[in-house]
């Protein structure tokens, strides 16, 4: 049974609730906007949860670019993460600014937090805070799995009272469970935007919140609702399609807005071209530049939501405001209220949707 706990230390000093005794640099900031972190397990306070870390999870973003940086080369990709993890005490990386989150077992935990996380030492969990504000020492690198984005480590990790953490399913295999709970936020947030009878296209469909968000609406909109979804690497699209949440799923790029815009609407149909769009379109997308594409195929006063790391704030906003669509813009929140629980839900109530995750990442 997955339990998930937001964790609140009335008890414990602003400053250890949120982490600020770890912040090295710069003074005052909060863990997550750090430049650096005392990431020591020697140091944990009685309110830190330490955990002996196994695999870290990183983000697709980062770790795409990490791994081109370094050529694919998997040797590479340790020593840059080693590198990262050495200087900032925690794995932010500072090109896009992005995590991940982590795999492992509970090593020391004080009563207290014991009883608010019913944890105890032994226990297999995961984080559900970002990678970018969890103090991270790390003493090696086993193994870099470029395919899954999973990297298997030693070392430890401290969680403050403020963050939240899930113990591991028994029912599924850990590293799918990890890969569902990385991206946790996505699909129950568009569970609550989607309608019955409602459109929604997705853009990077096939990857692993794509295919999460692409169940979700597909549950949400109802065999008289739309949905379409656009993936760029073809054995991604290919899988999409097998799962079969999606009415079509369009071979395409996400950073060429008029093309994929056109193909987007075309395929959904009269209905969807009749309203100027999608009602909803979500950008599940690793790279940069997608955000008009996003805008341009939504209706007005529709929802674009953007779960992508890679996206501009400024790109959106501006991007919106240049073409004159009235569309509400929301931004990915990685948290929302038992996201851990309901995305590993919607997993296990969608067979098709399990078998391609257990062949991706079991
Ligand atoms: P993923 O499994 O790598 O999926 C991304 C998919 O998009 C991949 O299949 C990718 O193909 C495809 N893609 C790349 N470029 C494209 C293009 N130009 N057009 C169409 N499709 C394209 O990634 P994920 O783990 O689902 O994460 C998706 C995004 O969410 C990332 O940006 C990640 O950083 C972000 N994220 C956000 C949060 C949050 O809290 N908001 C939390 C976790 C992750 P390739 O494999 O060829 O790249």
């Amino acid at each position: 049974m997955l339990r998930s706990s937001a964790m609140c230390a009335q008890d414990l000093s602003f400053r250890e609730r949120y982490g600020l005794h770890r912040v090295l640099e710069p003074a005052g900031a909060l863990p997550q906007a750090a430049e650096r972190l005392d990431s020591s397990p020697e140091r944990r306070s009685a309110g830190e949860l330490l955990i002996a870390v196994e695999t870290l999870n990183v983000d697709s973003a980062s770790m795409r670019q990490i791994a081109s940086e370094c050529h694919d080369d998997t040797a590479e990709v340790g020593r840059a993460i080693l590198d990262i993890v050495g200087r900032r005490g925690k794995l932010q990386n500072p090109v896009t600014g992005s995590g991940g989150m982590l795999l492992g077992r509970v090593e020391s935990i004080g009563s207290e937090l014991a009883e608010r996380f019913g944890l105890a030492p032994g226990d297999r969990v995961a984080t559900l805070v970002s990678l970018t504000l969890t103090p991270l020492h790390l003493r090696a690198i086993r193994a870099v799995h470029l395919d899954t984005h999973q990297v298997d480590v030693e070392g430890t990790a401290v969680v403050f009272p403020s963050g939240a953490v899930a113990r591991m399913p028994t029912d599924l295999p850990e590293r799918l469970a990890l890969a569902v709970l990385d991206v946790a936020g996505a699909a129950p947030q568009v569970e609550r935007l989607v309608q019955g009878g409602g459109s929604v296209c997705i853009l990077g469909a096939g990857g692993k919140s794509g295919l999460l968000v692409a169940a979700a609406a597909r549950e949400g909109v109802g065999s008289s609702g739309i949905v379409i979804g656009v993936e760029s690497l073809p054995v991604a699209a290919d899988a999409a399609r097998r799962v079969g949440s999606c009415d079509q799923v369009l071979s395409g790029d996400a950073t060429d807005p008029l093309a994929i815009a056109e193909a987007a609407l075309s395929a959904a149909g009269e209905p969807v071209r009749n309203a100027g769009g999608f009602d909803v379109v979500v950008s599940c997308v690793n790279v940069p530049g997608a955000e008009l594409s996003a805008i341009l195929m939504t209706r007005e006063r529709g929802t674009v939501y953007f779960f992508s790391m890679a996206t501009s704030f400024a790109r959106a906003a501006l991007g919106a405001e240049g073409i004159s669509k009235d569309v509400d813009l929301m931004i990915g929140n990685g948290y929302c209220l038992q996201h851990a629980e309901r995305s590993l839900a919607l997993v296990r109530r969608q067979p098709g949707l399990l078998a391609e995750l257990r062949e991706r990442f079991a």
